[in-house]
């Protein structure tokens, strides 16, 4: 369903994608490893198309994303049409990014009511079905400062899924939380994956990886190392560069 193809993005003299590839396919979980400064967010971001690649293509069900064809060439998006592009793809960031000054529920709706021009009484009903979905109708009225961490990170899924994407991409959700927190966050995740949602999760949490993933991918310098099952990839790994990092995190 979603296609990445010899993805390049380089920041100054810096090369830090250099080539990626991968497929994933509809309903499947993608679990994304890999060293501090590998390049992982900086995939995500373009895959979210919040920055455009300097090479490469990503194909969501076939089509190219970020770029139109003008006869041989091919040029990127105006800032519209990309925006249209952009809220199929869901993204959840380390640092949750709700607005302080918004209820849970007014930080889920308005993606809808801003951005999809739908009326306030059914974003809030979409909203609040969300917020239940990620078991937090209680909290709907409640400002994220009066919100744990675990609770702000499931309004940012909600907010995310409210907008209805093919896909969801996560950075690292857990990696600001309290340890206590993470579990309920990895529980909601685990609970979208097995309703059917694609999904890709760049983690260091190794057990989610293993338990909920269908494919594990290692990212090293800009390239992806090895990506296979999570049996394959923790109990047979082919590479020593994933070997060499799993010895780290086990
Ligand atoms: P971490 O595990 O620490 O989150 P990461 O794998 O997500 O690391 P990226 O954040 O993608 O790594 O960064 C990859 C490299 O690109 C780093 O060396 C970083 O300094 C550089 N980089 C990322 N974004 C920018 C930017 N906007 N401008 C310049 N350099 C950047
Ligand atoms: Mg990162």
């Amino acid at each position: 369903m979603l296609q990445v193809r010899n993805l390049h993005k380089s920041y100054q003299d810096q090369h830090v994608l250099r080539g990626v590839e991968f497929d994933i396919h509809q309903g499947q979980v993608k679990a994304v490893l890999g060293p501090s400064g590998s390049g992982k967010s900086t995939m995500l971001r373009l895959m979210a198309l919040l920055e455009p690649a300097n090479d490469g293509e990503i194909l969501l069900r076939g089509q190219r994303l970020g770029v139109r064809q003008r006869g041989t060439t091919t040029v990127p998006l105006p800032e519209r049409e990309l925006a249209k592009e952009r809220r199929d793809i869901g993204m959840v960031f380390q640092k949750f990014n709700l607005f302080p000054h918004l209820s849970a529920c007014r930080n889920v709706m308005l993606g809808l009511t801003s951005v999809q021009n739908i009326p306030a009484k059914e974003a809030e009903e979409r909203a609040m079905a969300m917020l239940e979905r990620v078991g937090l109708s209680h909290r709907a009225g409640h400002y994220p400062s009066e919100l744990s961490g675990g609770q702000q990170q499931r309004v940012a899924i909600a907010r995310a899924l409210v907008m209805n994407p093919s896909v969801l991409l996560f950075d690292e959700p857990t990696s600001a939380l309290d340890p206590e927190l993470v579990g309920e966050v990895l529980d909601v995740m685990e609970g979208l994956a097995n309703d059917g949602m694609t999904m890709i999760v760049v983690t260091h949490e190794v057990r989610f990886a293993r338990r909920v993933a269908d494919q594990v991918t290692l990212f090293d310098s800009g390239v992806i190392v090895e990506q296979a099952s999570p049996d394959e990839f923790f109990d047979n790994p082919q590479h020593q560069r994933t070997r060499k990092f799993l010895s780290h995190v086990h």
